[in-house]
Formats: C-alpha cells, structure tokens, sequence
C-alpha cells in the first residue's frame, strides 16, 4: 500500500513516529479538478477550514479554490496567511467574540451574522473601529428537504437569523451595507436529489428575501453538505447532477433576480475528507474468547468518528488496510490504546494478517479526524501530521 505514491513503511520511516496523519495533495488537487470540471464556471468554490485547517493543507487549497469559510479567529489567522484575499475569506459560527468580531472587521474578511445581536455588535464594532463592516446574514431556511433518512434545514436553530425574521432586520439595519445572505442547510449529504432540491429551494429563498433588502444582494453563499462515503454502504455522491442543477438555478433564479450576486458554495469534507489517511502500528495481538484483537497505538483521541463517536447513529466501520505485506485474510477486532470500549476502530472486519509491528491504515481522515477529536484524553502524545 501507498500514500502519495510512498509505500507506508517507508513514509513511517519518513515520520519518524507512529501514529501519523497524512494527507496526499494530489488527491485534493484531482478532487477540486474533478468538481470545478462539472459545476458551473462563475460559481466561486470555497473550502471550509474546519474540516481541516493543518496550515500546508490550507495553503495547498489556497492554489485551488476561491474562498476560505472560517469558524473562529484560529482559522481566521490561518487563512489570513495564505494568498487568499481577506474579501475572499467569510467568518460564519454561532457566538462570535467581540475580539474575534474586531479581528474580523480589521482584516476586511466578510462577518456571516448569526443573529440580530450579532449584528448589531459588528455594527457597533465598525463604528468603533471606524471601518465599514463587510456584513452577511446568515439565514435559518424555512424549509426542509428530506431524503431517506436526512434532513436539510428547517426548525429552531443557534445558526442563523430565522428566515421569516430577517426582513425585519434589513428594516432595522437600513443604513447598514448588508453585502448579501448565506443560507446553508446541511452537511454530509449523499444523495444528489436531496443536494439540489435544497439548492432550488435555497436560492428561492434568497430570492424572497432580496425583496426586502435595502441594497442589491452582491454575495450569496448556497452553502455545501456534499458527503463522502465512509462506509462500504454508503454509494460516493455523482457530482455531475448537481452541477447541471446549479447551472440551471443560475440561469433561471438567480442572474435573473439578482444580478449584482457573486455565487459561492463552500465544501469542507468533499474536498479533502477521502485525501486523509490515519496511520497506526500494531502493539498488541491478543486472543479473547475466540476473537482476534489488533490493539494499535493510535484510536478514537486522534480519529474519534471512526470509532463512531461523532455523531453517528449507527456504528459502521471506516475502510481499513494494512499497510505492511499481510498474511492469509482472517476476521479480526481492531481496537486503539484508550482504556475504554469505545475505542474501536474496526469491528469484525477482515484483513490480511497482521502482527505487531504491522502498520494498520484508517481511511476517509481526511476531515473532522485531528482537530474534531479528543486529543487529550488518556494523555499520549500528539500524532504528527504531514501533507505529501
Ligand atoms: C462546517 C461548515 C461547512 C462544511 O461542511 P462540510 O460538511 O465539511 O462540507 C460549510 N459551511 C459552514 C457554514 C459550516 O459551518
């Protein structure tokens, strides 16, 4: 097995310790490719930091897509640093800190507001600052798109303005240079029809809402929630349907209602979820009535979803490999270093033999893996991560 064409006992050798993350830059530069190939040409393609903000990661991305969507003043910076304009970079997430609002409005990065409070703090911080705030609202739908078991938008929400409600927030904020709404309903979504439903229903919405607007809507932010398959159930999304169906809302919604608006999506996991790979070695083989258990010296405080820890309903395991010449195939109970039954990484999966000192590979570590996990409990050393 390879990483980045590197056999991964040799990039273990290259690392220096186990375990490690490691993220393979052409695959991310192939899956940007691969989409910019199929969505429509003057539809500007974000990456949302937090599915993985390592900063050479972040850097790569900044070659290849057109925006940066950032949660906290953390990310902020690390956006910041790369070529990406600061107009290009958007600050979205609920509780917003007056010093990060400050940080925001001082860069010149576009405030998304998650609520009236909110904005009447950025307000209040421009005038302080004496800088024009770039201001978004970000919008609760009123809707809700459902599909087999999935649910876009709708209901109360600490995101975003209740859709009903903001035209009474434009009213309030009527001297206020409102740049535009960002409206995103879901994520981890593996289903195109239910992706583009919600993306007519989106720019519907933003349609609407424009009516009330004291100026031209010049940014509208459609959000993502394309999914990556993590289980041997899950079918990959087609990413063709989707962008014929954003090319078709364009033409027909959204240049004919709003002319002024520059389009974005933003996509954290699509873009580097599946480029991510979480390395282990094998410490411990031990039999327990009647089952194989490989206990690594990685687990669930590296890469808790693939443990089923991050909200998953269903425990399904992640794709495993072994990355070391294995024996004859043999079902086997893959478990991480953590006092804790919780820390399962493969359950009942079949794998080559491995022994101690066999290097064991967790796939699709690409996203919400390092910085979506509990790094300290048990208190063992952080991995390294390395961009290849
Ligand atoms: C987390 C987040 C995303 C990215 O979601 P993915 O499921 O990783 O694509 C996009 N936009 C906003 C506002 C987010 O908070």
């Amino acid at each position: 097995m390879r990483i980045g064409g590197i056999p991964v006992d040799r990039l273990a050798e290259r690392v220096g310790s186990t375990p490690f993350f490691a993220y393979d830059r052409a695959l991310v530069t192939a899956r940007v490719a691969a989409l910019r190939a199929v969505l429509p040409p003057d539809l500007r393609l974000g990456y949302a930091v937090k599915a993985n903000p390592m900063p050479a990661l972040v850097q790569h991305l900044s070659g290849l897509v057109d925006a940066f969507d950032v949660a906290s003043a953390g990310e902020m910076r690390t956006a910041l640093d790369t070529t990406i304009p600061a107009e290009h970079i958007s600050f979205a997430g609920p509780g917003k800190t007056d010093a990060e609002l400050s940080q925001a409005v001082a860069a010149g990065v576009l405030v998304e507001v998650e609520s009236e409070n909110e904005a009447r703090r950025i307000v209040a911080t421009g005038e302080r600052l004496g800088i024009t705030p770039r201001i978004a609202v970000r919008v609760n739908p009123d809707f809700s798109v459902k599909g087999s078991g999935m649910r876009m938008g709708g209901g109360p929400q600490q995101f975003g303005v209740d859709a009903e409600r903001v035209p009474a927030l434009f009213k309030e904020l009527s001297d206020v240079d409102i740049l535009g709404l960002h409206i995103f309903a879901g994520s981890q979504c593996l289903r195109a029809d239910v992706l583009c439903e919600a993306q007519r229903q989106t720019a519907d919405l933003a349609v609407r809402l424009a009516e009330s607007a004291p100026v031209p809507i010049r940014y509208l932010n459609l959000g993502g929630g394309f999914g990556i398959p993590y289980s041997d159930r899950d079918e990959p999304l087609d990413p063709r349907p989707i962008g014929a169906n954003l090319a078709d809302v364009l033409a027909r919604t959204i240049r004919p209602n709003l002319p002024s608006a520059t389009v974005h999506i933003e996509l954290g996991r699509y873009l580097v979820g599946e480029s991510g790979f979480y390395v282990t070695r094998v410490v411990d083989r031990k039999e327990s009535r009647g089952k194989v258990f490989l206990v690594v010296d990685g687990g669930m405080h590296h890469q808790l979803a693939a443990s089923g820890n991050l909200g998953q309903v269903i425990r399904r395991n992640y794709p495993l490999a072994v990355g070391t010449p294995g024996g004859p195939v043999e079902r086997v109970t893959v478990v991480g270093s953590l006092c804790t039954p919780l820390d399962l990484l493969g359950d009942d999966v079949l794998l080559p033999r491995a022994d101690v000192g066999d290097l064991i590979v967790v796939y699709q570590a690409g996203a919400y893996g390092l910085t979506a996990s509990p790094t300290n409990f048990l208190s063992h050393p952080a991995p390294v991560e390395t961009l290849i």
